[in-house]
């Protein structure tokens, strides 16, 4: 039999129940493809440098100080041309980011996807990797020259990476360099987008009975476009 999270959350939590329920029914949270085609637009304005600033007011701060209700989680790397709430063209309180170099997904990260999913009802869950990611060419090269130069804590995270990436060295891919930083970085949002699908009970529940989604899609940082290519609806 399928352990219910959601009503162990209630039995255990009653409070954090209630407030969630309460918060579900004053903002009734918009289901995870209208969130997706939200997205889609604010990129497209992006690109179109055409920008929505209703969402930087100070009327627009005042409304979301006392409660949040982001429309879509944004698991992101830290690299500084990759801000979600930018490319998305999105405002105060639109997004629940996490950002970490190489959008990998270890502990803390599923704990914070899960908090913001199961908290404030948000269904749509993005893996947002990118051209050119420096954690996945840094790990590229560690699998091509291992040294030991590196720290134990940057190691950690190319440790997350290698998994998806160390298999495409082993074929053709390897003799160019574009093509095989292309179908890393893409390998690696996959893998992070699959990681946050089936190691965690609590995002299974929810997508199986709750509406969740988990998307992968990659940021071109040429044309500033977002491409949604790993887990979309046909
Ligand atoms: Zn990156």
């Amino acid at each position: 039999m399928i352990r219910s999270v959601l009503g162990e959350l209630m039995r255990r939590q009653p409070l954090e129940w209630c407030l969630y329920e309460n918060l579900r029914s004053r903002f009734p949270m918009i289901a995870a493809i209208e969130a997706l085609q939200r997205l889609r637009e604010g990129n497209q304005r992006f690109v179109a440098e055409i920008r929505n600033h209703k969402g930087l007011t100070e009327t627009r701060r005042r409304e979301v100080a006392g409660a949040q209700t982001p429309f879509a989680i944004i698991l992101g790397c830290s690299d500084s041309r990759v801000p979600a709430e930018i490319v998305f063209d999105q405002g105060l309180g639109d997004l629940f980011v996490i950002r970490v170099a190489g959008n990998i997904v270890a502990p803390s990260q599923v704990g914070s996807v899960e908090f913001c999913a199961a908290r404030f009802g948000t269904r749509l869950v993005v893996v947002l990797g990118h051209s050119q990611c420096g954690a996945v060419e840094a790990t590229l090269e560690a699998l091509r020259r291992p040294s030991s130069e590196q720290s134990q804590n940057m190691g950690a995270i190319v440790e997350r990476i290698r998994p998806s990436v160390q298999g495409l060295i082993e074929t053709p891919l390897a003799q160019d360099k574009d093509a095989l930083i292309h179908h890393a970085v893409r390998s690696n949002v996959c893998a992070s987008a699959n990681h946050l699908r089936h190691g965690s009970t609590v995002l299974e529940e929810l997508i199986e009975s709750d509406g969740l989604l988990v998307v992968g899609a990659e940021y071109s940082l040429d044309t500033g476009v977002v491409e949604f290519f790993d887990g979309v609806p046909a």
